[in-house]
């Protein structure tokens, strides 16, 4: 038997030896569905399926090259090379630059990214004169991109009354025209968005029997990691490949399926069975991961979900210590105590900043550990903010390049005609994209033929845009003959960008030429990287192509010896020793925009075992009493998830505190922390409401006696037993003796109880001051 399975126990090597036909490995988290699948890749070419034949589908393109490395160091990196692992993005990119003019686009098409979206779509309304305020660009290009994951087309919209209704009651009953319109324009400018690669791959296997027996013919073999969270254009895709061979292999796990608010369609891997005869399931038990307090911590909560697939997951890993919970007063406290524990546990057990991770819902909740742990100047690096391709300066050059590449594209040249000023004005702009759109052709075909055109445009200003295309085209000379940085470094000399910056002066200017100077290095670094692949030059499309599609979680920057910070979403399929789950507070995790309905609250408790079950060796919670959302101090209690914990494996480091009330805000934000402002109300809690949390049980009230002495920290105005109030209440005053709460008001320092005493009053008391004594 080859060496490299005995690194398998027996359920994992069933699946990787497993022949020709279906598969399904499904199982929970840490048990080895990842190892399962490179190691099946490795065999399948030791028992002599060409590498060209088999194509790999990972959720990031980091993870892709990880298992190649994997797999060459067993069948050898020549070999290695010519497997296709990726993204589902990146590879369907890749095939339809080779087919682009089936579908009526030049294969150097470039790839919008969701700012480019936002801002054409943006300016489609404006364009059509419709109320920005109704019509908010950013929800408009959600219910775009929805729809084309969908496979939902201009014309496939207008078939279905029940979306133009939807978009009618909605007040917008013109959304059909903005899709059609935005369809049209980047079609003119010679764009896909990240839902076309999707979208134009189906319409191109679809339309095009040939070519679709071309790619079944190409991947006979196909796998598919993290298969519970395809949406239904990625499902189609993998089903039409699969469907002459039906060598498919998925693995994945449905207690972590995180990602239906986009689109992701758990019933794919419910139905997978259904979809192809004669599959063969494998689960896998053992967990390889974590410790046993960890996974059955995870265990305990996930049951709580009725939507699932029963699993057993065990460990024979140690017990390891209680997950551990700590409460802070606010945010900025939380971000602290997380600092200083990642010290200590750094220094007590030597550890490298590197075996920690904090995670979180929202991207907005990173501010206060970053200041916390730069305070401690503790290295760290943020995933998933704003990512390096998307500064200013860094996408005002990669426009410059984009437009060298394809001059159609109009969101390129609309943020750089005029950058660095060269007057041309708004005015001019608005002029050239009527002409545009009346001669159906791209703004800058309009300004290669201003002469051919009576446009009212003064002489002056037809220079510059003269001038502006010829440099343009000069570019485009340098970049048929050099490679990506070679063009890279005269756009970033000729077009003065850099001299923009200089002449600013600023410390702001001076970080932009440095960034500048950073895409330079990484160009080269770029260039270096594909050269070592066997079928790549390090050309500008290359590298503008692995920019729109680079993740940054795909960034490797050869130093990842720092605190990990990221979304609970960015950190699927990862893993690390220590692990930092902060905000645990309700409204926030649980999400308040995700507590309508069970299924979304099943899906937050999917996050949540996500999270948990990153960790190797230790877990911490934490949650605030109060945290800024919004510009507004608000109160918070603890999450419901840290309730369904079993707690016997947890360990309180402060004693737990009950928020007696909450506050819930009505928001439209989304997952990454951007928030509408015009819809943030705060409701007002109603009198008498009871608390939606419990006393603490008794088992935590003990735990809360054992507490270290000095670790708890006195809470103001906080009485531990006033804030469990409700109406019902049987309490009792030192002064008016006993009686039954009969209403609450108020919240916070201005809470009071109405209470019915025994000896006939009825009292109005502040809960602060009342001292009460449930009985
Ligand atoms: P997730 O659901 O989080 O994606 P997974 O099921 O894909 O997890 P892997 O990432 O493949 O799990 O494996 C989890 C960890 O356990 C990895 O560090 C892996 O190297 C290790 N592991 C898996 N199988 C074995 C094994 N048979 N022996 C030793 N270690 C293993
Ligand atoms: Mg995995």
């Amino acid at each position: 038997m080859e060496k490299y399975l005995e690194e398998l126990n027996e359920a994992q090597k069933a699946p990787v030896l497993h022949k020709e036909g279906p598969l399904m490995v499904i199982a929970g988290a840490g048990s080895g569905k990842t190892r399962v699948l490179t190691f099946r890749i490795a065999y399948l070419m030791e028992q002599g399926v060409d590498p060209f034949n088999i194509l790999a589908l990972t959720f990031t393109n980091k993870a892709a090259r990880e298992m190649k490395k994997r797999i060459a160091q067993i069948v050898g990196a020549s070999e290695a090379k010519n497997l296709w692992m990726g993204t589902f993005h990146s590879i369907f990119a890749k095939i339809l630059r080779f087919e682009a003019d089936k579908l009526g686009y030049p294969s150097n098409f470039t790839i919008y990214d969701t700012q480019d979206s936002q801002r054409l779509i943006g300016a489609i309304i404006k364009e059509m004169g419709l109320d920005k305020d109704i019509y908010k660009y950013k929800q408009i290009q959600n219910r775009i991109s929805s729809f084309k994951n969908s496979l939902i087309t201009v014309r496939a919209y207008y078939n279905n009354p029940e979306l133009v209704e939807a978009d009618a009651m909605a007040k917008r009953p013109r959304v059909g025209e903005i899709y059609e319109a935005y369809c049209d324009r980047c079609f003119k400018a010679g764009a896909m968005d990240f839902d076309d690669l999707l979208l134009k791959t189906n319409e191109l296997l679809t339309r095009f029997p040939e070519v679709l027996m071309k790619y079944q013919e190409r991947f006979k073999y196909i796998l598919v990691d993290e298969y519970q969270d395809t949406n239904h254009s990625q499902y189609l895709i993998v089903k039409a490949l699969s469907d002459r061979y039906q060598n498919i292999c998925v693995v994945g796990d449905d207690a972590q399926s995180i990602y239906a608010f986009r689109g992701a369609n758990i019933n794919n891997i419910l139905n997978f069975q259904r979809d192809y005869d004669d599959v063969k399931v494998y689960r896998l038990e053992q967990n390889y991961r974590s410790t046993k307090n960890i996974v059955n911590a995870a265990n305990s909560v996930i049951e709580k979900n009725k939507q699932r697939l029963d699993k057993n997951v065990w460990t024979a890993n140690d017990d390891g210590s209680f997950i551990k919970v700590q409460r802070s007063i606010t945010d900025a406290e939380e971000g602290r105590f997380v600092a200083s524990s990642i010290f200590e546990n750094k220094m007590q057990y030597q550890l490298s900043e590197g075996d920690f991770a904090v995670l979180y819902r929202t991207n907005s909740q990173s501010r206060a550990i970053e200041d916390a742990l730069r305070r401690k100047d503790i290295p760290y690096r943020i995933y998933g903010g704003l990512s390096f391709y998307q500064r200013k300066e860094i996408k005002d050059v990669l426009c410059y390049l984009r437009l060298v590449l394809n001059p159609k594209d109009e969101e390129a040249l609309v943020r750089i005609i005029n950058f660095p000023t060269r007057g041309i004005g708004q005015t001019t702009m608005e002029k050239l994209t009527v002409a545009a759109n009346h001669y159906k052709r791209s703004v800058f075909e309009v300004m290669e033929n201003l002469d051919k055109i009576d446009l009212k445009i003064n002489t002056g200003t037809k220079t510059k845009l003269d001038n502006f295309v010829t440099m343009i085209k000069s570019f485009q000379i340098i970049n048929k003959e050099s490679d990506a940085f070679t063009v890279a470094e005269h756009v970033v000399k000729k077009t003065g960008i850099l001299q923009e910056f200089k002449k600013d002066g600023t410390p702001e200017g001076i970080a932009r030429m440095e960034n500048i100077e950073e895409l330079l290095n990484g160009i080269k670094d770029f260039i270096e990287g594909q050269k070592e692949l066997a079928d790549a030059n390090g050309s500008l499309a290359e590298f503008l192509e692995d920019v729109a599609l680079a993740t940054d979680l795909d960034k490797d920057t050869g130093d990842d010896d720092r605190v990990a910070l990221m979304t609970i979403h960015l950190a699927k399929g990862l893993e690390f020793p220590y692990v930092y789950i902060v905000g645990m507070e309700e409204d926030l995790f649980p999400s308040a925009m995700s507590m309508n309905t069970r299924s979304e609250l099943e899906e937050e408790r999917r996050l949540f075992y996500v999270a948990l079950t990153r960790a190797e060796k230790q877990a911490y919670l934490t949650y605030t009493q109060s945290r800024y959302r919004w510009g507004k101090l608000i109160d918070a209690e603890p999450s419901r998830f840290i309730e369904e914990i079993d707690d016997k494996y947890l360990e309180y480091l402060t004693p737990p505190l009950d928020a007696g009330y909450r506050y819930k805000p009505l928001i439209d934000a989304d997952i990454f922390g951007e928030v509408d402002k015009s819809k943030l109300r705060l409701k007002r809690p109603v009198a008498g409401t009871p608390p939606s949390y419990k006393k603490p049980s008794e088992e935590k009230l003990r735990k809360l006696r054992k507490l270290k002495p000095g670790l708890d920290q006195p809470v103001e105005n906080n009485n531990l037993f006033d804030n469990d109030l409700s109406v019902g209440n049987k309490v009792e005053h030192s002064r008016f003796g006993k009686g039954e709460i009969i209403k609450i008001e108020g919240v916070g320092n201005d809470k009071k109880a109405e209470i019915k005493f025994e000896n006939g009053g009825i009292k109005k008391l502040l809960l602060r001051f009342a001292r009460l004594k449930v009985i």
